[in-house]
């Protein structure tokens, strides 16, 4: 691998000279009121990035999966049913989850490289006069099929059928890079990590919470201890954890925050398109298909690119990481061996990702795929010539 060239994995992203020094820091007593001065700010920020004015936010030194888990554990019971589709690897790994906790899976099975069907969650919720199904599990950005679900429609799914469940959006690589509305979609519980659209080394799970998420907590009965979210609101009463928090990941998520809110998190989720819109150029120059089934669900964080018949995507992955030291995302799944994926979210620029394009077209070629070499960094140019970046002097 090489130190010098960006990473194009869906996360962990790039991470901005910045924030590695936020993270970088003396140890400081977190019983201290200092402490405080990175917490409480930390979570004012992400609520404001989750666009809720009330959300509870909890940070854990963990990642996505453990933001999952607290979702979870601290507002269902052992038996209780929940409703979700199965799209990609990471709806599949949140079901699995909840099996695991001995939660009833309502599963809507989904081709991968679809939504998720609203109208299908319209129809079982409004079947369910019972009110058996206790939550919704949506993921807003399937990573491993580069599909974006729509989120409001879920909701007024939900809403037409009248019915009370809790709303779960996975948003780990959405929030802080797509357009996310904790408030205006009535999510009651948003889970993010560190590793994506915040640029930061793995570490943290990021979540928030609807005060209906918090009246669930109440009597939710699945075990839970390190994940406990009154727990942690005990701890932060007093600026402090309920064990040792991880503070130069909270100082970099302080930080984090503050460059997305600067450069503005309309500015943040049009430089993501725009960037999308090149790779997306690119994929349609090489006469290949994305994993993404139709324009409305095209994540702007990630790429799933399919590869010919009986060519083993993988292979791509691997000689782009031999032989240019360039890491690329290889499928997972149902889709392994089938795509490969380019991710183009978190601190990245059209130039950077010029240099990604090249090199999956070098790659390409010299694994014997029909490629001629610049026909996507091309199409790319012109779509960023087309459409010029909004530079900003915050941006990440
Ligand atoms: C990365 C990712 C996860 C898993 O997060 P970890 O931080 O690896 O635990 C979950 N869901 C989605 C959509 C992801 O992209």
């Amino acid at each position: 691998m090489s130190f010098q060239n960006p990473v194009f994995i869906p996360g962990p992203t790039n991470i901005p000279e910045r924030l590695r020094k936020a993270c970088d820091m003396p140890t400081i007593d977190h019983r201290s009121p200092l402490f405080g001065e990175i917490l409480h700010p930390a979570r004012a920020g992400v609520r404001r990035i989750l666009k809720s004015d009330s959300a509870e936010v909890f940070i854990f030194p963990a990642t996505g999966t453990g933001g999952w888990e607290t979702a979870l554990s601290n507002t269902l019971s052992p038996g209780d049913k929940v409703l979700a589709a199965r799209n990609g690897m990471f709806s599949h790994r949140w079901i699995d989850m909840c099996q695991r906790h001995g939660l009833e899976v309502e599963i809507v099975e989904t081709p991968w490289g679809a939504g998720i069907p609203a109208d299908r969650y319209a129809e079982i919720l409004s079947a369910d006069t019972g009110h058996e199904i206790k939550a919704v599990l949506a993921t807003h950005n399937e990573t491993a099929t580069g599909v974006r679900s729509d989120i409001g429609a879920v909701r007024r799914a939900m809403d037409a059928a009248g019915h009370p469940a809790l709303l779960f959006v996975d948003g780990v690589s959405s929030i802080g890079s797509m357009d996310f509305r904790f408030d205006d979609w009535g999510v009651d519980v948003a889970v993010t990590g560190s590793q994506k659209g915040f640029m930061l080394p793995a570490g943290l799970a990021i979540t928030g919470f609807s005060a209906r998420a918090m009246e669930a907590t109440r009597t939710a009965r699945l075990p839970r201890t390190f994940f406990d979210v009154h727990d942690m609101a005990k701890g932060y009463a007093n600026s402090a954890y309920p064990y040792t928090p991880a503070v130069g990941l909270m100082n970099g998520l302080n930080e984090a925050c503050g460059m997305l809110l600067a450069e503005g998190l309309e500015n943040v989720f049009a430089r993501h398109h725009r960037i999308a819109e090149g790779v997306r150029a690119a994929v349609a120059a090489w006469g290949l298909e994305l994993c993404a089934t139709s324009p409305e669900v095209y994540s702007d964080t990630v790429s799933a690119i399919r590869t010919p018949d009986g060519f083993d995507a993988t292979r791509i992955v691997t000689h782009a990481a031999e032989t240019y030291g360039v890491a690329f995302g290889v499928g997972l799944g149902e889709v392994a061996g089938k795509v490969f994926r380019i991710g183009h979210l978190g601190s990245l620029t059209d130039v950077m990702t010029l240099s990604g394009i090249a090199t999956a077209e070098m790659c390409m070629k010299d694994l014997g795929l029909e490629i001629t070499l610049g026909s996507g960094v091309a199409a790319a140019q012109d779509y960023y010539r087309g459409h010029p970046a909004l530079l900003h002097k915050d941006a990440a």
